[in-house]
């Protein structure tokens, strides 16, 4: 399956995508983690990433579909793939499309995850992610880690992302609602929007997830 998954920030994409993705058996992709690595790694993309992502805006089109484009091209994303965060706008939708023209090939579905704003503010608020593995994620409130700081999983520190502040967060919802809700529209165009809510528990989320795209509504 070729999925693309939308939704604010703080709806939970990202928890979401490594759970469908080991399900469905795809690799997940996520440009905000290629981002982040590059940030720790610090290379050329990171260091001009970084500037962007602390802001809250979005990365360039020019590096940020080239990175999406060379990530897709890899042999594990060969039968199938989850987008997380990519395309972000119209003009990305569009060069994913050619892309995947170019490809022959089709995306099966687009999942939009709704979550109202007042909720995804206050899960970013208190959202801490291990340096070790960003897909192992907490909340300092409604799912602590059992020793203040420490990844459960793995023992991996956990951190608060720079982009996770208040100011910053607003930032981002700005930039959700105007540039990357549109590419919504986009898709429907297409017959290939599922939207489903993000309320409720990680694994009732994964459970709606996984039955909208089985009924393909
Ligand atoms: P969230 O969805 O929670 O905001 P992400 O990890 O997906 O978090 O993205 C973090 C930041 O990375 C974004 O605010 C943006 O600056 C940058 N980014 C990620 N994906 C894209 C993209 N497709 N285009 C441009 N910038 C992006």
């Amino acid at each position: 399956m070729r999925i693309v998954l939308v939704g604010p920030p703080g709806a939970g994409k990202g928890t979401q995508a490594t759970r469908l993705a080991e399900k469905l058996r795809i690799p997940h992709i996520s440009t905000g983690d290629l981002f982040r690595a590059n940030i720790s790694r610090q290379t050329e993309l990171g260091k001009l990433a970084k500037s962007y992502m602390d802001a809250g805006n979005l990365v360039p089109d020019e590096v940020t579909i080239a990175m999406a484009k060379d990530r897709m091209e890899q042999p594990d994303a060969e039968g199938g793939f989850l987008l997380d965060g990519f395309p972000r706008n119209v003009s990305q939708a569009e060069a994913l499309d050619e892309l995947l023209t170019t490809e022959g090939i089709k995306l099966d579905a687009v999942l939009d995850l709704e979550a109202p704003e007042d909720e995804v503010v206050k899960r970013i608020a208190g959202r801490r992610i291990c340096r070790k593995d960003s897909a192992h994620v907490f909340h300092a409130t409604y799912s602590p880690p059992k020793q203040d700081g420490v990844c459960d999983v793995c023992g991996g520190e956990l951190y608060q992302r720079d982009d996770d502040s208040e100011e910053t967060v607003r930032t981002r919802l700005e930039v959700y609602h105007t540039q990357t809700e549109p590419i919504i529209g986009y898709y429907r165009a297409q017959g290939l929007v599922v939207t489903i809510s993000a309320m409720g528990a990680v694994d009732e989320v994964t459970g709606r997830a996984l039955e909208a795209l089985k009924s393909g509504q």
